[in-house]
């Protein structure tokens, strides 16, 4: 097994705190967080409460003033530094996410720390480039400007499957406009961002630009109704998005959501075969299943799918479960013995609904971790789309199979759920596959490939996965508010009671 590194567990034995306006800040209540792999207790963690949150949205408040002020370049240099000081940490956080996440090491290095560092410095590089309008008027002698204007204090409100990648994707942008920033990461997986503000700390920015915020779903709750907070930016579960939208509606406060998926993943039997294997694998066993964009619905062409579905099996059977830090490891537990247990009772559904369970389909019990949260990687054949298992979002490595023969049946069903996050197309004819990309109700198409991302490409749902977008140019807007500013250049211009409008 891959050693801990030292850093990791001295950070771990620390006392935790929060930070707010640059403080570190000890509370009177607490929680543990666990080791999905172990079910034992990694850290204690303080946890904030009303005077917690008012304190970090006033210090937000007062920060705002300062850094909506600060240089763009200024604010560029630090996002720079930050990006660096996460690359230079990246094996501490890696190990760290793996410790409270559960995932295998090489992921969490590539994708959660990796990504991180690279986000921080694409939106360093957005600061000096984010550039107002001069508006045209018909009125003579008047200057008509158009200023892009950060919103405020923004509440972050994260998940537990990308613990500080999904920080990351609101924090980069909202600072790089010059925004200040509440983040309350998942009660889950914590520690990846108080050791993150460490590094903010570091890399010098302001006091109470970044504070961050430990509790439940209350604390989340506390901040979304909080008067000093302009925009909330929420990842999560569907249900609690809405509740949200409810919550922000009575202040009219504007919402980012990022909620979950249920993604066709569609096999065209003249596809490459091997790619489109690997693809359909990888498209739902990638951190356990539990990533927003999993290819959970695989939608296969008749005259393949009996071979795909036993190669899929095949490989399924041959995950090694582990420790994530082992490093024959290929898949981690699940966050939870709550959620094991729900994904569980969807694998029962299916069986009850007719389906058959090819692979997996159980808890799986690893010795030396007989603790830990682990489920065998499972795919259920015999699905059709209107059975619970192909409707609803799982978030476990649980892939349901559904044949196909009719294309525009499948176009149809493909659309059929809820959700519209994500869509995968698997075909050697790149026209037909573009023509369906196109009438897909999702944010994001992958062809011939599956789950890629990278900073510049923006990513987000459509329907009940949410509204808005994160990465990219498109991320900058949710944090932008406009303001049309009148300056009349003739001297001798008078306005007069009745004149509103033109003079
Ligand atoms: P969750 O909704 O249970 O919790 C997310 C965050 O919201 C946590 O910090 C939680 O404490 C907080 N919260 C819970 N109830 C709240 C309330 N009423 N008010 C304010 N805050 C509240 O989600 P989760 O289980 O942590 O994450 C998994 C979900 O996230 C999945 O549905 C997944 O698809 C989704 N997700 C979506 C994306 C995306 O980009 N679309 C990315 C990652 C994860």
């Amino acid at each position: 097994m891959t050693t801990v590194t030292d850093p990791s567990i001295e950070f771990l034995r620390r006392e935790q705190r929060l930070f707010i306006g640059g403080e570190w800040v000890s509370t009177g209540a607490s929680l543990s967080t666990l080791n999905p792999a172990t079910g034992e207790v990694l850290a204690q963690v303080p946890v904030a409460g009303e005077p917690e949150v008012d304190a970090a949205v006033e210090a937000a408040e007062r920060a705002f003033r300062i850094w909506r002020e600060t240089a763009p370049t200024m604010r560029a240099a630090l996002l720079w530094k930050l990006g660096d000081l996460v690359d230079e940490h990246l094996e501490e956080l890696a190990v760290i996410e793996v410790l409270d996440n559960g995932k295998p090491i090489g992921e969490a290095r590539a994708v959660d720390i990796a990504l991180t560092a690279e986000l921080f410095r694409y939106y360093a590089g957005w600061t000096t480039k984010l550039s107002g309008t001069l508006y045209p008027n018909s009125i003579g002698d008047m200057l008509t400007i158009g200023r892009r204007e950060p919103v405020g204090v923004v509440a972050a409100i994260t998940p537990w499957n990308f613990p500080l990648l999904e920080v990351a994707y609101k924090l980069g942008p909202a600072l790089a406009v010059g925004c200040t920033v509440v983040v309350k990461p998942s009660e889950l997986a914590p520690l990846s961002t108080l050791r993150f503000a460490h590094l903010v700390e570091e890399a010098g920015f302001p006091a109470g630009v970044v504070n961050v915020l430990i509790g439940g779903p209350e604390i989340g709750a506390a901040l979304v109704k909080h008067p000093g907070v302009r925009k909330i930016a929420f990842t999560g579960q569907t249900a609690t998005g809405k509740q949200i939208l409810r919550a922000s509606a009575d202040d009219l406060k504007p919402v980012n959501l990022e909620l979950g998926g249920k993604s066709p993943n569609i096999v065209f039997a003249d596809a490459d075969f091997d790619k489109a294997l690997a693809g359909a694998f990888g498209g739902i066993f990638f951190n356990q299943g539990q990533a927003c964009v999993a290819g959970s619905r695989l939608f296969v062409e008749e005259p393949i799918a009996e071979q795909l579905v036993e190669r899929l099996a095949e490989k399924a059977r041959g995950i090694r479960l582990g420790h994530g830090l082992a490093p024959t490891t290929d898949m981690g537990p699940l966050i939870s013995a709550r959620h094991r247990e729900r994904v569980q009772s969807f694998i029962d559904g299916a069986r009850s609904d007719g389906a058959e369970v090819v692979a997996g389909g159980a808890a799986a019990t690893i010795e030396g971790l007989e603790g830990g949260y682990f489920l065998q990687p499972t795919v259920i054949a015999g699905v059709s789309n209107t059975m619970h298992v192909a409707q609803e979002e799982i978030f476990g490595p649980v892939l349901s199979v559904i044949s196909w023969s009719d294309p525009e049946e499948l176009e149809r069903l493909a659309n059929d759920v809820a959700y519209g996050l994500a869509a995968g197309i698997w075909s050697s004819d790149t026209a037909k596959a573009m023509r369906l990309a196109e009438r897909l109700e999702v944010g994001t198409v992958w062809v011939n490939t599956y789950g890629m991302f990278d900073v510049s490409v923006p990513f987000g749902g459509r329907k009940q996965s949410g509204f808005g977008r994160e990465l990219g140019p498109e991320a900058l807007e949710p944090y932008l508010v406009s303001k049309s500013i009148w300056v009349d250049l003739q001297p001798t211009r008078q306005q007069s009671g009745q004149s509103i409008g033109r003079s």
